[in-house]
């Protein structure tokens, strides 16, 4: 049996009845990530030794009879997430050598369930990025074309459960950095709505958008994932009350306004300001070929409106940077990480900073400052909150007509290394379709709908309500079970 070839469910399976041990699933990932992470850069700190040990002590807790469905899975983790002990560099020079002295939330809730984590995976620096060539640390190769990047800003993660050198992963999305991704990669990636999962330990870059996120090759197993890290957390005053349902076993029945393995009755909306020039032949082929697969199924697709999609991209590159330049200021080379060895004081912040930030987040510092400064305040930022109310009072009329908003996750597939690193404008393009979702707070999955002439995958997207991550998941579910697309894996 060619154990990294198992679905994450699969392998839970395997280990409940005794057919393989976490040890074994464990040194046959580590062994993968030690021959192909040389050219992948998908991990940038492998915890060898602490997974094996996890691992241990995941078979034993298997073998006492008390394990949950995640025990003894091996994870990958991205590196804007805290464990404590463990190197985190969110892609920064800045961060090179620290390591936090405590666990993220996420990271205490998956350790209780009794996964094994195998390491930290590379991200654009601060997760600013849709390709991961902004991290200090070398760019990750898509795993179906190593010319080309793995979208980004989880990439690494993204990368990672695509090349099988994990079941499963933990990422980050402000602005599409879980779905683009995932899309791009040919995995699923679910970003679940704002206070669903805890940001405590998630290093911030835009505290309004941000939220942690799951990669996985199944919607099945994203499901696990999701149910593992969802819920309140006191250390997270913007982490909901809302009781987190059994995801898992939503898939099967639950999740209204459907049931079974049909979508009969489901209505899904085709945003038309999504289906536009701009968006590349395969992709929109691809995309249309699954929308007829829903209806096969007994969905009803018809066309909904989302009438300012068009300044989504300009209000959310007001309002993240304006965040990030006020999250990034902790770094001042006096609390954390890295520190130049200068006269004064200033000199010492002005010499930190500058050697220890990258192009990108310099950018961003400087735009959301800018944004944020007296007599354009009210120019910038009020006024991109204003439009930021009515992109959401766009969802909210759309999810007034339909159960769930179906378009592609980006408009293309995964590009070539270096295509766009020198034209931010055409970067922040690849993130049109995704970031309108983390504005207005709502949930959205892609999953692998196909692949274009290049043999590159292609992602469905999937948006919903805030808090019916388990409609999206079953609709995500149903399509899998139906299809074949998620079957396929790169050859490395
Ligand atoms: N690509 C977007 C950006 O650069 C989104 C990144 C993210 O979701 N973290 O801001």
């Amino acid at each position: 049996m060619e154990l990294h070839t198992l679905s994450l469910t699969e392998a839970a399976a395997a280990l409940r009845r005794g057919e393989t041990t976490s040890v074994e699933l464990t040194r046959a990932l580590l062994g993968r990530i030690e021959a192909h992470n040389p050219a992948l850069n998908a991990f940038l700190t492998v915890t060898g030794e602490w997974a094996l040990e996890l691992a241990r002590r995941a078979d034993g807790r298997i073998q006492s009879g008390a394990a949950s469905p995640l025990t003894g899975i091996p994870l990958a983790i991205k590196d804007v997430i805290c464990v404590q002990g463990v190197p985190a560099t969110a892609g920064s020079l800045i961060l090179k050598g620290y390591r936090p002295p405590y666990h993220a939330t996420v990271i205490e809730k998956l350790l209780a369930a009794g996964v094994v984590i195998l390491g930290k995976t590379n991200t654009d620096e601060f997760a600013m990025g849709s390709s991961t060539e902004n991290s200090a640390y070398g760019v990750t190769h898509n795993p179906w074309d190593p010319t080309r990047v793995p979208g980004g800003s989880s990439g690494g993660s993204a990368a990672a459960v695509a090349a099988g050198l994990a079941f499963g992963a933990l990422g980050s999305d402000t602005g599409g950095s879980v779905r683009q991704p995932a899309a791009f990669c040919g995995v699923v990636g679910l970003k679940p709505s704002y206070g669903r999962v805890s940001r405590y330990g998630l290093i911030a870059f835009a505290s309004s958008l941000d939220q942690i996120g799951v990669f996985a090759r199944t919607a099945e197993d994203a499901a696990l994932l999701l149910g593992a890290i969802a819920g309140h957390d006191p250390r997270d005053g913007t982490s909901m009350p809302t009781p987190v349902p059994d995801y898992a076993a939503q898939l099967q029945s639950g999740g209204s306004p459907v049931g079974g393995q049909s979508l009969r009755g489901l209505r899904v909306g085709l945003p038309k300001e999504y289906f536009v020039s701009g968006v590349e032949a395969d992709v929109s082929t691809a995309v249309s070929a699954a929308v007829k697969v829903l209806e096969g199924l007994g969905a009803q697709a018809r066309e909904v409106s989302l009438p300012h999609t068009e300044q989504a991209l300009s209000v959310y590159y007001i309002i993240a940077p304006a965040e990030a330049s006020a999250n990034l200021a902790r770094f001042d080379g006096v609390r954390y990480g890295a520190r130049a060895d200068a006269p004064t004081l200033w000199d010492e912040y002005r010499q930190t900073r500058g050697a220890g930030f990258g192009a990108e987040v310099k950018r961003r510092i400087m735009l959301g400052t800018y944004a944020l400064s007296t007599g354009y305040y009210d120019a910038y930022y009020l006024q991109a909150q204003k439009v930021r109310t009515l992109i959401k009072g766009d969802f909210d009329s759309a999810f007034d007509d339909v159960d769930v908003i179906a378009c592609p996750t980006s408009p293309t597939t995964a590009f070539k290394i270096g295509e766009k690193a020198d034209d931010p404008l055409a970067m922040y393009l690849a993130d049109v379709f995704t970031l309108p979702a983390n504005l207005a707070g709502i949930a959205g999955v892609s999953v692998n709908c196909g692949f274009d002439r290049a043999g590159l995958p292609v992602g469905l997207q999937l948006l919903g309500p805030a808090f019916i991550e388990d409609r999206l998941l079953r609709v995500a579910h149903v399509f899998q079970q139906t299809t074949e697309w998620h079957t396929k894996v790169p050859a490395l």
